[in-house]
């Protein structure tokens, strides 16, 4: 099938751009390979997206916005896009099922968590080791958790546990937590949270599910174990760039390079939210992203009918 734009990627800035193309009146494809909504979809409680004062569940905020990408003749495909050419100014996308053709493409596939990188972390993913509080969470009622990293991410997240568990120990590697100052404040004051600075997990142990984690503190080196149930890995994130990468520019992380139009450096192939480098990643600027994409999109059709 061709389209004058594929939108790869149904998070806030895939379907924010699929939203202005079809009110644009461009034939607009938007790829997924899992469910719409993106990573904001496992976010409990968005409190920080203007409009909603008393904030708004992640995965109602993201359903509205697909229904509203829908209104406007957006294509929902879900398949996975393994790579992308570009042959006489068009783009073919190669995926698991199926070949696409695009006169124009919005990337917008955001990132994923980064792993530890820890021996026991890929042995027991699923079964205590996860990356998503609001989706594993229920799991862990009444007993104990980890969760690591100092981030926005780690905060949130913990705070959400201390809702279902029994104590939260959360583990960083310093002693400053880098998470904005209102989310700081509610974890130190929340008496389930129990800090552990300085720290890294060397090893997350356990046979059929995790039991307890090798710690390491950063300063002396010194080793020591604690029981847990379960363990959240909150360290960043990784930018979905592998399928695109041999074509467009990115940065020394993986990030997709931008100008002012939010172009990357193919003619043709533009960037919005997560994926591309840029300072600040929230649901608003992922939204924002997504509209001026397609608006750039829609001049540039324009002007290469022109030419
Ligand atoms: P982040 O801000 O990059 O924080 C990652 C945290 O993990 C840092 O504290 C870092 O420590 C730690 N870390 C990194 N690698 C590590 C390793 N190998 N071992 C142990 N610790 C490690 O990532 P994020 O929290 O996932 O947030 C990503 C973006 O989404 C940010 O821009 C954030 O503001 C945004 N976000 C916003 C909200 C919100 O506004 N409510 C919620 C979630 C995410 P150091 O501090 O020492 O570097």
């Amino acid at each position: 099938m061709s389209y004058d734009v594929i939108i790869i990627g149904g998070g806030p800035a895939g379907l924010t751009a699929g939203l202005y193309a079809g009110r644009a009146n461009l034939k607009t494809a938007l790829v997924e390979r899992g469910m719409p909504g993106g990573q904001a979809a496992t976010t409990e409680m968005i409190e920080n997206y203007p409009g909603f004062p008393e904030g708004i569940m992640g995965p109602e905020l993201m359903m509205r916005m697909a229904d509203q990408a829908r209104r406007f003749g957006v294509e929902f495909v879900t398949t996975n896009v393994e790579r992308v050419r570009e042959e006489d100014g068009r783009f073919i996308l190669s995926c698991t099922d199926r070949e696409m053709v695009g006169r124009a493409l919005i990337i917008a596939t955001g990132a994923e968590p980064k792993e530890l990188g820890v021996k026991g972390e890929r042995e027991l993913r699923g079964r205590g080791v996860s990356y998503c509080a609001t989706c594993d969470g229920a799991f862990f009622r009444d007993k104990k958790v980890a969760v690591v990293g100092g981030g926005d991410a780690a905060v949130e997240e913990a705070l959400f546990l201390t809702k279902l568990v029994d104590k939260v120990y959360l583990i960083h590697r310093r002693d400053a937590l880098r998470a904005t100052k209102v989310l700081q404040e509610r974890a130190f004051a929340n008496p389930k949270i129990e800090f552990i600075w300085n720290t890294t997990v060397a090893e997350i142990l356990g046979t059929d599910k995790v039991e307890a984690l090798l710690l390491q503190d950063a300063k002396t080196g010194e080793k020591r174990s604690i029981a847990v149930d379960g363990i959240f890995i909150y360290i960043g994130m990784k930018p979905n760039t592998e399928f695109i990468r041999e074509l467009a520019r990115v940065d020394e992380g993986g990030y997709l390079i931008t100008d002012d139009n939010l172009m990357t450096s193919i003619p043709g192939i533009f960037a919005a939210g997560d994926v591309r480098q840029k300072k600040l990643r929230q649901v608003i600027t992922a939204a924002a992203d997504g509209a001026m994409a397609a608006v750039a999109v829609e001049k540039y059709l324009e002007e290469k009918k022109m030419r």
